[in-house]
């Protein structure tokens, strides 16, 4: 019996991706002696396509019943696209928030890695750029700011709009020890983010990283003011190895990280609940513009199912072969498109999934 795990190819270029991840997570499976049982979900525009509704019960029902979800992408381009002639809530994005609330996705992880071939696509100084990175950010994906109660008023003329930080220690908690226990997979070394010299949010979420730091003592914990990690992202990104923050600060923080990589294709994504399930995709869209003409980069969905092996699976050897694969190929000079330079070979979607299976 394999591991059963849910697949959402979604729209645009989701379906090429998909199918060269799964290309590569078979090839190690034959390798390292696991076996995964595919069920096709639908979702976005493919589910509004056949059923109306960018999600339903039954697709999230076989979401819950597997071990995790691989996902491409979903949507499709907002001006042409007859999808986006339908009410908000029937749209392809509908589809993604109502499975993470039915899933209970409470926390985002998304890896930035500087590829020593790619440097020259990392906008930051060469000084700073040969030291490499290697980052993982933890944000908090259902409370904070962007959930709290909001309103905007009007009194004498005077248009007022408030919206409500809040958490509660629970909350804080289970992130938190998502956080650490990521840590242990990795360098060991956590740096809480927070604005805890202005925010009682911010003070809360200190005290209780600081509780749960103490079931693991083999994890080094910092803390450091988002302002500071702002800067410190562009200065010195080789320090970070776990960056643990709530939503908006991760919000922000994440892309800023994902962008000194310089290079969209490369970036991976999971969201995880309380237990080992988690959903894993890339970090960009479905690319409609280039859908269809096998030049997508599959690399960050195939980093992502390198994920899922190592944090729903716990197959680690062969989520570290899938990972070596990946930088074996970029130095035997092979690249697609997005990330072509002189002197590269370019490789199609489909190619660039065989030459990362075969090095597996
Ligand atoms: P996008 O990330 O799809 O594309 C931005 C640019 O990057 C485009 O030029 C695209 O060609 C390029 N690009 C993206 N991925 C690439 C890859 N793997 N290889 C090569 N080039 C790549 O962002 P967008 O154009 O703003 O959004 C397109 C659609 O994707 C929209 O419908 C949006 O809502 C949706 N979207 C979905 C998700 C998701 O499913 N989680 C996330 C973001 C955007």
């Amino acid at each position: 019996m394999g591991h059963k795990i849910a697949v959402i190819s979604g729209d645009g270029i989701g379906p090429e991706i998909v199918a060269e991840a799964k290309k590569v997570l078979d090839t190690a499976g034959k390798k390292y002696g696991f076996e995964l049982d595919y069920t096709e979900v639908l979702m976005g525009g493919a589910s509004i396509d056949v059923h109306g509704v960018p999600l339903t019960e039954e697709a999230i029902e076989t979401a819950k019943s597997s071990e995790a979800v691989l996902m491409g992408s979903i949507g499709g381009d907002a001006k042409t696209s007859p999808w986006y002639q339908l009410p908000a809530k029937l749209r392809p994005e509908a589809g993604l928030l109502k499975i993470r609330k039915a899933l209970n996705l409470f926390a985002n992880l998304r890896p930035a890695y500087l590829y020593e071939e790619l440097r020259a696509a990392c906008p930051l100084k060469e000084e700073i750029s040969a030291a490499g990175f290697d980052m993982l950010i933890m944000r908090e994906l259902t409370g904070g700011l962007y959930f709290g109660a909001r309103s905007t008023t009007e009194k004498d003329g005077v248009r007022t709009a408030v919206d409500t930080l809040s958490y509660n220690e629970n909350e804080i908690r289970r992130i938190a020890i998502k956080g650490f226990d990521i840590a242990r997979k990795r360098r060991r070394k956590v740096c809480s983010v927070d604005k805890a010299n202005v925010l009682d949010s911010s003070r809360l979420w200190r005290s209780v990283v600081e509780e749960v730091a103490k079931d693991y003592p083999d994890v080094t914990l910092e803390h450091m003011l988002v302002d500071n990690c702002a800067m410190q992202l562009v200065r010195d990104p080789a320090q970070f190895d776990v960056i643990l923050t709530e939503n908006m600060f991760g919000d922000i923080l994440s892309d800023e990280a994902s962008m000194v990589t310089g290079s969209i294709g490369m970036l991976s994504s999971a969201s995880l609940n309380e237990t080992k399930f988690g959903l894993y995709e890339p970090s960009h869209g479905s690319a409609p513009d280039i859908a269809g003409q096998n030049i997508a980069n599959p690399i960050a969905t195939i980093l992502s199912a390198a994920m899922m092996l190592r944090y729903s699976l716990d197959l680690d050897e062969a989520a570290d072969a899938i990972e070596g694969a990946v930088k074996q190929v970029l130095a035997d000079n092979y690249r697609t498109g997005d990330i072509w330079s002189e002197g590269c070979t370019k490789t199609g979607t489909r190619e660039m999934g065989d030459l990362i299976a075969q090095r597996v």
